[in-house]
């Protein structure tokens, strides 16, 4: 992916947020480094990954936080929203609850980070669609409301995990140009 010697014209910080185990660090783990991982393994302390991409000729290097546990614990600290220009608020499309508690995370969101922030609501792990919680018109519904961008993704098999990065990241490149 990126080329260390590539002079740098923009670094974007994107923040995962959204309940534990819906599958942020594999997101991540998919976008920064093309590997996923069944092993869900419990990360301790804050934690961000770069990858570093072309936007209309200029090189973004996209800097994306994982909360690394910390959203079990409600720890989530303004210091993990500082600087923020983007945010994934992630939810698993097999767990009706992850959904519900979108509002929360959104509210925190608004609380903590600057509002001009660039959000994009993930439904994750769609390749699980036989054991769908969440229909994808109600997230659809609920995102329009709020004014957030809105993809259904997979870690696992790829599915549009490029595409919401893409997403966050060209909006955030078109509100600074
Ligand atoms: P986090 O707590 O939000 O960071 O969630 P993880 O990334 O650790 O993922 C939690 C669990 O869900 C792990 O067992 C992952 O392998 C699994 N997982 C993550 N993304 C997907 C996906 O797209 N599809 C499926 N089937 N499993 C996933
Ligand atoms: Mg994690």
């Amino acid at each position: 992916y990126g080329d260390a010697n590539q002079k740098i014209d923009y670094v974007f910080k994107v923040v995962l947020i959204g309940d534990s185990a819906v599958g942020k660090s594999q997101i991540l783990a998919r976008f920064a480094r093309n590997e996923f991982s069944l092993d869900s393994k419990a990360t301790i302390g804050v934690e961000f990954q770069t990858r570093t991409l072309v936007i209309e000729h200029k090189s973004v290097k996209a800097q994306i936080w994982d909360t690394a546990g910390q959203e079990r614990y409600r720890a989530v600290t303004s210091a993990y929203y500082r600087g923020a220009v983007g945010a994934m608020l992630v939810y698993d499309i097999t767990k009706r609850q992850t959904f519900d508690h979108i509002p929360r995370w959104l509210e925190e969101l608004r609380a903590h980070a600057d509002k001009n922030i660039v959000i994009i609501l993930i439904g994750n792990k769609t390749d699980l669609e036989d054991q769908r919680a969440v229909p994808t018109e109600d997230a659809k519904e609920f995102a329009e409301k709020e004014g957030l961008f809105f993809l259904e993704t997979s870690a696992l098999d790829s599915t549009n995990v490029e595409n919401a990065f893409m997403t966050v990241l060209t909006e955030i490149f078109n509100i600074v140009n």
